[in-house]
């Protein structure tokens, strides 16, 4: 008898983006002259960059020739990314990360839901409210929670409000857990973690022994400059902490696929006996096995952002969406919206206002009213909950044409 992974049944349907869709569909069909505007894109819109698309077709004529074609490559990825990687993120910037604690990936979902892996079913974890969907439903796949409960947590899992309230920076908990994840800048908030409140994770994960899962995919989209782009800027972190960056939201890369996560070769995990295991060894096996490398035209394409010219050509990309957002949320608050995020991120976290309180409510108003599709808060989490995602990944054109309508 095939048995199933009855952990899967646990989870709820893909519920938010399709209540979406089916909200918008509706109401496109009983209105078809209205112009919606879809401020809920979740991705990038704009081409990749030149120097990529030169470096992939360079790459693919390679692949044409018996001298240089190539057949797999390393599964933790070729060298002339790994290093260029090491370069232009950490070194330069004064950090000690070396080329062969970098693993390349498919991308950084994929990182995010496999890493859990490699630890134990015992570990506790503790993730944010609202959340990036994939560090909670990799854990209940795997079987590391109970059920899921009324107020949409899960049994077994810390979770850490991201609001208002706390400038959208928790606090570490005060029971002690084993896998952090945190996500800055972060989605869905668009709001960052400064340096001092990850100081106190890296304090808080030496004193439980805990792993910080840190995801820095939209490093790329910090504007500020006291604000950490690595968790490797926090002094110790380096014994704490792995870190997960995409080159999805920083050169367009989502339909082309590419991701890294780095290990400290000095991280440890436990056995039940107590000996201390390098992560680093755990995750190459696991790669080694389950993964046979990014493609080599892919790896080129990456690559090419390590230049004058690739980084002149990404730092363009990311700023228009950051002009996007900073259209948005100045009409946002014009229109006397309150708004949070938007200046280190894509992301525009808009609170609903007071007569309105639910998300799925105002959700409603803003596509009845103004024909403007946003993502409601609470479905990225309870903590969402009277708040609404917007996103600066939509053309010039449309970000003005929605802000017109919502300065209305
Ligand atoms: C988009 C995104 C990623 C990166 O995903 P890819 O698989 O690399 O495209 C990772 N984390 C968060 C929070 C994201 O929003």
């Amino acid at each position: 008898m095939a048995r199933i992974n009855e952990n899967y049944l646990k989870l709820p349907g893909a519920y938010l983006f399709s209540e979406v869709g089916k909200r918008a569909a509706k109401f496109q069909k009983e209105n078809p002259d209205a112009k919606i505007i879809r401020l809920g894109i979740g991705d990038v819109t704009r081409p990749l960059p030149q120097v990529c698309i030169d470096a992939m077709k360079a790459a693919a004529d390679e692949m044409g020739k018996v001298e240089t074609f190539r057949g797999y490559g390393p599964e933790q990825g070729y060298p002339f990314l790994r290093e260029k990687i090491a370069e232009f993120n950490y070194t330069k910037r004064g950090l000690d990360v070396k080329a062969d604690e970098i693993f390349i990936s498919d991308g950084s979902k994929c990182d995010c839901g496999n890493i859990q892996e490699i630890f134990s079913l015992d570990c506790k974890i503790a993730l944010g409210d609202p959340v990036y969907p994939v560090y909670n439903d990799s854990n209940v796949m795997a079987g590391r929670t109970g059920n899921l409960k009324a107020d949409g947590h899960f049994e077994g899992i810390v979770y850490l409000p991201y609001t208002a309230e706390n400038n959208f920076s928790p606090e570490p908990p005060a029971e002690k857990v084993d896998m952090v994840y945190l996500c800055s800048p972060n989605n869905p908030t668009g709001t960052v973690l400064n340096k001092a409140a990850l100081e106190k994770w890296v304090a808080y994960a030496k004193e439980n022994d805990a792993v910080i899962l840190y995801d820095a995919a939209y490093a790329a989209y910090i504007t500020e400059e006291n604000i950490p782009r690595s968790i490797y800027e926090v002094e110790g972190a380096r014994d704490v902490a792995i870190e997960f960056r995409s080159f999805s939201k920083t050169a367009g890369f989502t339909g082309t696929r590419c991701g890294y996560i780095v290990i400290p070769e000095g991280l440890t995990g436990t056995t039940a006996t107590g000996e201390r295991v390098p992560l680093k060894k755990l995750w190459a096996r696991r790669h080694t096995t389950k993964f046979n490398g990014t493609s080599y035209i892919t790896q080129r394409g990456a690559a090419a952002i390590y230049s004058d010219e690739g980084q002149a050509q990404v730092k363009e990309l990311v700023n228009y969406y950051l002009e996007n957002a900073r259209i948005i949320r100045e009409s946002l608050s014009a229109a006397g919206l309150k708004t949070y995020g938007g200046i280190n991120a894509p992301y525009i976290w808009l609170k609903t206002p007071d007569d309105i309180p639910s998300s799925w409510d105002f959700f409603d108003k803003l596509l009845h009213e103004k024909h403007i599709i946003g993502t409601p808060g609470a479905g990225f989490g309870p903590c969402g909950e009277g708040y609404l995602r917007l996103t600066s990944f939509n053309s010039r054109e449309n970000t003005i044409e929605a802000c017109k309508r919502l300065k209305k």
